[in-house]
């Protein structure tokens, strides 16, 4: 169990399974630039995010934006789109005389990647909504902005444990304020803060903070 007064943004997982460095850069030194992949994201999720939208049809409740959290994984976030299916064995939902099965839709820009980066953060996702509605979710969903189409995701232990480990190594990091080296990689040129990353400071572990901060001082001279 992890200190619930430190949650980290959910999100984050993604991040830090393609990146460690990027991770530590956006998390620890704020650090964030938009390049044109980040950008569509955004917007992607801007069609779909509306805190105040919750609909039934058939049967099938649909809810965006739906704040999640895990003391577990000591992290914080907000699924997309949850749908709550009628069922059996599924969880009472208040002011609801029926069972709920849920299952989460995560929207992504593209399609999808070599890397279980987006379905981790699904599993994340699905975890911290177990915890909240002491349920077990089996599988949901990843929906990808050029495909168009859903492609459901199962919840394995292995894609469990893999969340648990990253989380638990996210907050290691955080605790220690570590930003590790630059270890350049083919995903580097769609790198959104490739351009503050500074690979020339491989090797010296320094802070990006430190390094603009002598860059500035050289120009004193
Ligand atoms: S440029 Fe490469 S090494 Fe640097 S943060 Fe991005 S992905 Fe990581």
């Amino acid at each position: 169990m992890l200190e619930t007064d430190n949650l980290l943004p959910l999100s984050g997982i993604q991040h830090f399974l393609f990146c460690r460095r990027q991770w530590a850069l956006i998390e620890i030194e704020r650090v964030w630039q938009d390049n044109f992949l980040t950008i569509e994201g955004t917007q992607l999720h801007q069609k779909v995010d509306d805190p105040f939208f919750t609909e039934v049809r058939s049967g099938v409740i649909t809810a965006r934006s739906v704040p999640i959290r895990s003391s577990a994984l000591g992290l914080i976030g907000v699924c997309d789109l949850v749908e709550f299916t009628p069922s059996p064995n599924g969880i009472y939902l208040p002011g609801r005389s029926v069972a709920y099965t849920p299952m989460i839709v995560e929207y992504k820009r593209g399609q999808p990647k070599k890397g279980a980066f987006d379905e981790a953060q699904l599993c994340a996702q699905a975890m911290c909504l177990e915890e909240m509605l002491s349920t077990t979710i089996v599988s949901s969903c990843l929906y990808y902005g050029e495909i168009r189409r859903r492609e459901s995701i199962s919840f394995t232990q292995e894609l469990r444990s893999l969340v648990q480990q990253a989380s638990l190594e996210m907050h290691q990091y955080f605790k220690r304020q570590y930003i590790p080296k630059v270890k350049p990689h083919q995903g580097c040129s769609a790198c959104s803060i490739n351009s503050v990353c500074l690979p020339k400071i491989q090797g010296n572990n320094r802070k990006v903070s430190d390094f603009i901060t002598s860059c500035l001082s050289m120009g004193d001279e």
